[in-house]
């Protein structure tokens, strides 16, 4: 007879009670963990060995296992607070002391992975939407063509084949005592936008940002925004007015702007996220450059003979927003020999 059940997630230090010819806790303890199994909930405390064993066997039936996880129910403004929460969170704890812009993406992106792994919202359109997403660290040198995250989103209609765009945005802190963003790299910035279309820079500030348009529709938990973005095009033009010969200088050549002057052209980024992206606003439609971006071969953009010091960009994002009712796939296609998947577990992870 098979038994279904599931494992709790809980480790503990313990004897396996299960005890197959492949246990590796049968003596002495060992990290094991708690399983329920039906009927009547009961519990058994199990090593991993012997819980691949009976999976094996077929004796155990995993449940749930080759369902995709029901999504979590969320209405749009919570999802937006939510994304909020997560940026002006991550970057205040940042500063003083870890006040850098990779740190900052790595543990948005950390934190952003959790709250979007599989969830489904109200109110964005008259579908219910089902969203999922994974985020990705390039394991190699980048090279910063694209920017620091590439953005890729497939969106996915009911009787329609799915379209799916890419866009890349560029990320810099505010200087720590000034109001100076001290750090923007024409040249860089040039390379980016004649790459992709529509790159986006985006800017975290230590304090909150409140120069940009009437939100006053939003509600109040979404109005302290601390990340925000602004075309670079725009960026562009305000650098041309400082220096018209920057796309000639070097490329990591630095140009001071005062926020004063970029904020009133900035959207939050759980706005751009929320509002443009996952509406399929804003994207790059080229099939070739997404291929490359998920960091596969092709000729219009040929990658490096040597993966590691291909031009991609530090992190990438992937996210399928799902309209209607249609079956939510989690798979992701992406080249994993050179991207490793930033997970929201990575301490005490007991993998079954
Ligand atoms: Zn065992």
């Amino acid at each position: 007879m098979i038994t279904r059940v599931e494992p709790s997630g809980v480790i503990l230090k313990d004897i396996c009670e299960i005890q197959t010819e492949k246990c590796v806790a049968e003596y002495s303890s060992a990290a094991i963990t708690a399983v329920w199994y039906s009927p009547g909930r009961k519990q058994v405390n199990v090593c991993r060995s012997c819980f691949d064993e009976m999976v094996r066997r077929g004796e155990w039936e995993v449940k749930g296992a080759r369902l995709s996880p029901r999504p979590e129910n969320m209405s749009l403004m919570t999802l937006y607070s939510e994304l909020e929460n997560i940026f002006r969170q991550q970057i205040l704890d940042s500063y003083p002391s870890d006040w850098n812009e990779d740190f900052i993406t790595r543990k948005i992106f950390f934190e952003y992975r959790k709250l979007f792994r599989n969830i489904q919202i109200d109110g964005l359109s008259s579908l219910p939407i089902k969203i999922n997403s994974a985020a990705y660290k390039f394991t190699g040198n980048p090279e910063r063509q694209f920017g620091d995250i590439g953005f890729i989103v497939k969106i996915i209609y009911p009787g329609s084949h799915p379209f799916e765009g890419v866009t890349s945005l560029e990320a810099k802190i505010r200087h720590k005592t000034t109001r100076k963003f001290a750090e923007i790299k024409g040249k860089q910035l040039n390379i980016i936008s004649s790459n992709v279309k529509y790159p986006m820079l985006l800017m975290y500030d230590y304090q909150p940002i409140e120069k940009f348009h009437d939100y006053s529709f939003f509600p109040s938990t979404t109005k302290r925004n601390h990340a925000v973005v602004v075309p670079v095009d725009i960026v562009e033009s305000i650098i041309r007015e400082i220096d018209p010969y920057y796309p000639e200088k070097d490329k990591n050549h630095k140009i001071s702007i005062d926020g004063k002057s970029i904020y009133k052209f900035t959207v939050p980024l759980a706005y751009q996220i929320l509002f443009r992206y996952f509406r399929g606003l804003d994207l790059d439609f080229n099939q070739n450059l997404i291929r490359s971006m998920k960091g596969y071969e092709n000729e219009e953009f040929p990658l490096s003979y040597n993966l590691r010091e291909a031009p991609l960009p530090q992190y990438l994002l992937l996210v399928n927003v799902n309209y209607g009712d249609s079956e939510t796939n989690m798979e992701f296609d992406i080249n994993t020999g050179i991207f490793r998947e930033i997970t929201s577990s990575e301490e005490q992870e007991f993998d079954f």
